[in-house]
């Protein structure tokens, strides 16, 4: 990513990101963009603590912590060293999981003390994306009525972005469409993974349907469907079973900006796109998970039946399917067992899947499928702490080496096999907030 932006690893760069140098070589600037904040409209938001540094190559850079701008209302513009972590580890996660995400370049710590809670040391994300353009860009145009330049940025966006609906009869529905399709895909994919983003407004949903803006969230440990990541979300708005329905939500937000242009019928018509889209990409990745050939929607009954049987187990999510890699269906003795085989109902469920898996073929075969899609190594918010702890005290190695470890999460190498069990029970103290 470095080098297609063309940065070196030296002290230029450094000082580019840190965003030291005076001039900065780069254009630098804050946007507008307004936002549907837990259910409400807020007119005016914008960069309040980031700034572009313009694109190369089909990558934008972003700072994120580095200073007030004309829109940070109030806020000092700075981000903390634990949140930039933060960010860091989990793009970086996601991307490597398969999940689609901004990217982080680099965490850059600074002398800056920052007051939250209490006194932090202040850091920079570096994130790199093609696009930081959000739906609240485009709801800001719409609600201070300037249609003509709610228009260009939606030509320019298809232009850059999504130049394959330029040729449709109508490239503003097609480009709906297409940002509709691609933000079910991401949302399957949370739902899959068992992540939780927790603060789905609508200025943190990306045009390209990237996982964008981390602040308090979670890969989930213990499997809870109405888990809450973010200790601020009192109602359980953005909770991890919520994230489908509120992803179309604000996708409903994004079709209003359309309303100049549209009336209701081609703007549903383009939103009913949505669920059939999750559906099949959630079948898609859960069914690689279990070993479900071509699952249909018939096998949403059989992949429900397991999630049910993990919540009431109180089992871990991601290790209780990474399971599967060392599983055998045509067995009545799997590492499965001794996970769920208390629970009402496993045995039934346990027939059921044999039924549906039917001859797996070359077991060892059919393990390393289930390997290759069920992670072993995910970001739990401890192990981001245990880093962020570290590099508090000035050691990075553990962040560097955890990092290195969510490279290759679904064949970690045996040397980090201390980053793979279950969270610890002190985990469960680790409180994210929006300020996270
Ligand atoms: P976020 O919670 O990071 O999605 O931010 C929501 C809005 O608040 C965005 O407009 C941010 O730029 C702004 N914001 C968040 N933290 C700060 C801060 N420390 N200083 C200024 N603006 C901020
Ligand atoms: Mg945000």
């Amino acid at each position: 990513m470095g080098q297609r932006l063309g940065l070196e690893q030296n002290d230029a760069s450094l000082s580019l990101l840190s965003g030291s140098a005076s001039p900065l070589p780069w254009p630098s600037f804050a946007q507008v963009y307004s936002g549907h904040q837990f259910g409400g409209y807020t007119p005016r938001l914008g960069d309040g603590r980031g700034l572009h540094l313009g694109e190369r190559n089909g990558l934008e850079l972003f700072l994120k912590g580095s200073g007030p701008t004309p829109y940070s209302r109030g806020g000092d513009g700075r981000a903390v060293l634990r949140s930039a972590i933060r960010e860091f580890l989990a793009s970086e996660a996601l991307h490597h999981l398969g999940i689609a995400t901004t990217r982080a370049l680099a965490v850059i710590g600074s002398e800056t003390p920052v007051w939250r809670e209490t006194q932090e040391t202040g850091a920079i994300t570096v994130r790199v994306s093609p696009s930081h353009l959000r739906f609240g860009h485009f709801e800001y145009f719409l609600y201070t009525r300037q249609e003509e330049k709610l228009e260009a940025l939606i030509e320019d966006t298809i232009q850059h972005h999504f130049p394959e609906v330029n040729g449709e009869g109508d490239p503003k529905l097609a480009w709906l469409r297409a940002v509709v399709a691609r933000t079910a895909e991401t949302v399957a994919d949370w739902q899959a993974f068992g992540f939780c983003h927790g603060v789905l407004n609508s200025d943190n949903m990306s045009i390209l349907g990237e996982t964008f803006d981390y602040g308090p969230f979670a890969f989930m440990n213990t499997f809870n469907p109405g888990y809450v990541c973010n200790h601020s979300d009192h109602e359980g708005r953005y909770a991890f079973d919520q994230q489908p329905g509120i992803g179309l939500w604000n996708l409903n937000r994004l079709a209003v900006t359309l309303t100049p242009w549209h009336d209701d019928e081609g703007l549903k018509a383009a939103l009913s796109d949505y669920e059939p889209v999750l559906i099949a990409r959630y079948l898609s990745r859960m069914g690689a998970r279990l070993g479900i050939e071509e699952a249909t929607a018939a096998d949403l009954p059989l992949i429900g039946g397991l999630l049910n049987l993990m919540a009431a187990a109180g089992v871990d999510y991601s290790n209780t399917l990474r399971t599967f890699a060392q599983l055998d269906p045509g067995s009545k003795d799997t590492p499965l067992h001794p996970l769920l085989g208390q629970q009402e109902g496993f045995e039934q469920w346990w027939a059921q899947y044999q039924a549906r898996v039917g001859n797996p073929g070359t077991l060892s075969h059919w393990q390393a499928e289930r390997a290759r899609a069920n992670p072993a190594l995910i970001l739990r918010t401890h192990l981001a702490q245990q880093a962020i702890e570290a590099a508090e005290q000035g050691d990075n190695g553990p962040l560097a080496r955890l990092h290195r470890a969510l490279c290759r999460p679904y064949d970690p190498e045996p040397q980090y096999d201390d980053l793979r069990g279950d969270a610890p029970s002190w985990s469960q103290q680790i409180t994210l907030s929006c300020s996270s």
